[in-house]
């Protein structure tokens, strides 16, 4: 490949051009260096921006940043948080209840989490080139061709797969035809971070009225997120920037009263479009986070979707670019991501739902409530939200738990002590064989599944295949567990031996 630092007008070929370098188009960046996969990452943007979106990690996501050794630097003591509101109803979601290895919300700004991701992507040898604009794509039986627009001119790249990671405007999604269906805003949302020197007296989280809802939320750093949502007010342009009066009106029409908001550092305005693409692949162009779907933000689940389409995607598209992927293997990434945003989206609006206006929705929420208070219901939803209860359908249905994602388990190995964990970090497929009778995997699947003879104090079944994104491919348990079973799970995952 022609070093990507060369003069305007070259065609440098790598194997994935990632078009947009948020923390979707990072993450991926990361799973396909630590495969070994030639990525560039094209952001528009000079510099990464300063303020968060999006503040909030939820279970999954935190075990599958685990799972890649990326906590380091995101775990603070004061940023797990034990609950979190569902349409801020009462009482609270008990995330400490919940079935995951890491059961909290972790209040870490997206900031830190592309900070985090990006120095990695750099370390594993990934070209991240900021002031790169896509602005055309061209793709053939061979590759893609990304004309690139930078402050000094205009250059093409070529990848044998360019993935759009551009957000919920993506261009890449717009140019490739792919459709994406939806609804438009119905209310307009704000958001200012500030100081509060009142907080003290007012209200955490949501309050709801008639005209809307004020959540106010105070961080780990002392400033306070304040966000307001007001019903049947849809922003005419979402670009246009937020005046600090016309935040502070818009507190005053939805509660009737001023908020004392001081030195707002951050505004910015968005709605409820929810719109989920029509598909995730077109020929070699695909398409994860943001790109792919968008909802309304309440509940803090965007992010979390698009860094999990992101580590779905990316081994899948490394065995693509290697070639050992078996048919289908690529395609099952839009078949297992698109029912998992299907039904965030839905999560969004039901959230959305249970805001709205008049006496029906309020006795709806006390309902809600009362539901809530059973742990049962109370967990149930909480794994719903936080990812905690993903898992995808393999097959006709195969039986649990493959599909699932394996829990972290202390391990014995012959080079001492380990866990489940740290033997998926090097992102490849791990047969773990508690019992001594798992077979020795044949060259081909070797290179691509590390085989660990591993003693456990309660071995879940003899022996587990899973994916390196953690999920289940095989067990030796249940209706198809014998070795003919192991190798069909190891052709369907990673290829012919
Ligand atoms: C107000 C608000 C609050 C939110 N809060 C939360 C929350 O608490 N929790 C949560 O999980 N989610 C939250 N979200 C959603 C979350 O911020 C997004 O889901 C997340 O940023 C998606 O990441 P992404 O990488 O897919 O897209 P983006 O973050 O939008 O990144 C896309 C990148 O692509 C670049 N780009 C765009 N076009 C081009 C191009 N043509 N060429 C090159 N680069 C391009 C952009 O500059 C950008 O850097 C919130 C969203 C909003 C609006």
């Amino acid at each position: 490949m022609e070093p990507l630092g060369t003069p305007y007008g070259t065609d440098p070929t790598v194997d994935v051009v990632i078009a947009g370098g948020g923390p979707v188009g990072l993450m991926l960046a990361c799973e396909l260096g630590l495969a070994g996969v030639t990525a560039v990452v094209l952001e528009r943007a000079a510099e990464r921006p300063t303020v968060a979106r999006a503040w909030g990690l939820h279970a999954r996501t935190v075990e599958t940043l685990d799972r890649r050794g990326l906590l380091a630097g995101l775990t603070e003591e004061k940023a797990a948080w034990p609950k979190m509101p569902f349409a801020g109803i009462r009482p609270l979601l008990e995330l400490d209840r919940i079935h995951a290895d890491h059961p909290y919300l972790l209040n870490v700004p997206q900031t830190r989490v592309e900070e985090v991701l990006e120095a990695r992507a750099r370390e594993l040898g990934v070209t991240v080139l900021v002031g790169h604009e896509l602005t055309g794509l061209d793709q053939d039986a061979d590759g893609v061709t990304a004309e690139v627009a930078t402050a000094t001119g205009s250059r093409r790249i070529r990848g044998r797969f360019l993935v759009g990671c551009d957000g919920g405007r993506s261009l890449v999604r717009k140019l490739t035809g792919i459709g994406f269906p939806g609804t438009d805003a119905t209310v307009g949302g704000m958001l200012c971070d500030c100081s509060l020197p009142t907080m003290a007296r007012e209200r955490r989280g949501i309050t709801r009225t008639d005209f809307g809802t004020v959540n106010i939320n105070p961080r780990p750093n002392g400033v306070v997120r304040i966000v307001t949502n007001e019903f049947g007010r849809p922003h005419p342009d979402r670009d246009a920037p937020v005046t600090f009066q016309e935040f502070r009106s818009a507190v005053r029409r939805i509660l009737g009263r001023d908020l004392d908001i001081e030195n707002p550092t951050f505004m910015t305005r968005f709605g409820d479009t929810t719109r989920h693409a029509d598909r995730y692949r077109e020929g070699r162009v695909l398409l994860a986070g943001d790109a792919a779907h968008v909802h309304f933000p309440y509940g803090g689940l965007g992010l979390n979707l698009g860094l999990q389409d992101a580590v779905n995607l990316g081994w899948k598209l490394a065995g693509e670019v290697d070639g050992w992927a078996p048919p289908g293997l690529l395609d099952s990434y839009g078949g297992e991501r698109h029912p998992a945003a299907a039904a965030v989206l839905d999560y969004s609006r039901t959230q959305l739902a249970l805001l709205g206006p008049g006496r029906n929705v309020t006795a709806l929420r006390d309902l809600f409530g009362r539901l809530l208070e059973y742990p049962e219901v109370n967990r149930h939803l909480a794994e719903l939200v936080t990812g905690a209860s993903t898992r995808y359908v393999f097959g006709d249905g195969a039986p649990d738990p493959v599909g699932g994602f394996a829990r972290d388990m202390a391990l014995k190995t012959e080079d001492g002590a380990t866990s489940l964990v740290e033997l998926l970090r090097p992102g490849r497929g791990l047969l773990l064989d508690f019992a001594g009778t798992a077979p020795e995997l044949r060259d081909g699947w070797a290179s691509r599944v590390r085989q660990v003879r591993a003693g456990s104090e309660e071995p879940p079944v003899d022996a587990l295949l899973l994916r390196p994104d953690g999920y289940v491919a095989w067990a030796s348990a249940g209706r198809e567990s014998g070795p003919g079973a192991l190798e069909e799970a190891l052709t369907t995952w990673f290829g012919e031996p």
